[in-house]
């Protein structure tokens, strides 16, 4: 039998090549803003992109940092003094940046994403205070309209286009056993699986990548986050490990983990990949893609797993029951990163 509830998300979208240059100025105008704040990390291209309406550019801030530390929070807050909309230019970063204004002043965002985190599609914030990472949820932060134009993700360094879009590929196979899953967001996230392998396997398809990165973002969005967030939450958080390679190096530990006990989410994801078997798929793609192998490769000491262990929080329905033991071999396993093949 079928059951589930589900709270669909708002938001406007426009995809496709060229619109960050074609269409800014009308989603600009469209949510009547006068007074804008834009946060950026590329001021160059944020300048480019904010040309046709320079002069409703209040302030910009370009203070972006990884993880945002509550410091360049408060800045980016006190810079949205008097703005009446936050414009942001960039990564999953300089989202989170635009979030924490949302956060507390209500401003609503327009969005142009220039790697394939999905944080646009999301009402997830997070906030680095004293080295702690907190994250949490509010519809405040969900983007008002996100733009995504093809065009800006294609400067990215091949090893960064490949993490990003493995970690939006983390995004949709978490998605089959995360809390909130429904068949809605399996049936996206399936379909994110397909466009990102697609974008995955021919480095000029930005634009496969980018429809798969908001696909993942809003199955992610939706079905909210499980055991392999959790694991890459808590390896974040306490080592700094760069987010996008931790999620891309832990993702087939995670379901060679889960998939004896979630046939249907293993069967749906080996279809999307296009292989037999997804745990070895996923593996192969990984090290096609020049994925480190292993945490031990990001410099992770082998002692340092039994201190991620201590921090982390079991979710409580994921498919397969989640013991300290289970878990402590799953570690070690990404830790030396064993061969799944
Ligand atoms: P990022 O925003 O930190 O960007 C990584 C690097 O890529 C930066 O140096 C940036 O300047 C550069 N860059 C960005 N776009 C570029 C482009 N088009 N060409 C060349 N260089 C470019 O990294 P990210 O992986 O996009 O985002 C990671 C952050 O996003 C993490 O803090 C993560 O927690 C957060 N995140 C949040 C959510 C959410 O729902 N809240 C979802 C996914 C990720």
């Amino acid at each position: 039998m079928t059951a589930f509830t589900y709270d669909a998300l708002p938001g406007r979208v426009v995809f496709g090549s060229g619109t960050a240059r074609s269409r800014l100025r009308a989603e600009v105008e469209a949510l009547g803003a006068k007074q804008i704040l834009v946060i950026a990390d590329n001021v160059e291209l944020a300048g480019e992109l904010s040309s046709s309406f320079a002069g409703r550019v209040a302030a910009t801030f370009t203070e972006v940092r990884p993880h945002v530390p509550i410091e360049a929070a408060e800045q980016a807050r006190a810079a949205a003094d008097g703005a009446d909309l936050v414009l942001s230019v960039g990564g999953g970063s300089t989202t989170g940046t635009a979030k924490a204004v949302a956060l507390t002043t209500g401003l609503p965002i327009l969005a142009v994403p220039t790697t394939y985190a999905g944080s646009e599609v999301t009402p997830v914030w997070g906030l680095t205070e004293a080295g702690r990472k907190t994250t949490g949820t509010d519809p405040r932060v969900l983007p008002r309209t996100v733009v995504y134009d093809p065009d800006l993700t294609r400067t990215l360094p091949v090893e960064l286009a490949a993490a990003s879009g493995l970690n939006a590929m983390a995004h949709c196979v978490e998605a089959f056993w995360a809390p909130r899953r429904n068949p809605v967001s399996s049936a996206v996230a399936e379909d994110g699986i397909r466009h990102l392998a697609a974008g995955l396997a021919d480095p000029a398809a930005a634009e496969e990548l980018l429809l798969g990165a908001y696909l993942a973002g809003s199955a992610f969005a939706v079905a909210g986050s499980g055991l392999h967030h959790k694991i890459c939450h808590a390896l974040g958080g306490a080592f700094d490990l760069p987010h996008a390679q931790t999620h891309a190096i832990v993702l087939p530990y995670v379901l060679a983990f889960n998939a004896p006990y979630a046939a249907d989410a293993a069967s749906r994801i080996a279809r999307a990949l296009g292989v037999t078997d997804p745990v070895a798929g996923l593996y192969q793609l990984g090290a096609r893609l020049g994925v480190p192998a292993g945490l031990r490769e990001l410099g992770m000491a082998e002692s340092d797993v039994d201190t991620v262990l201590a921090d982390l929080h079991m979710p409580a329905d994921n498919p397969r029951p989640v013991t300290a033991a289970a878990l402590r071999s799953l570690l070690h396993a990404a830790w030396a990163g064993k061969d799944l093949t």
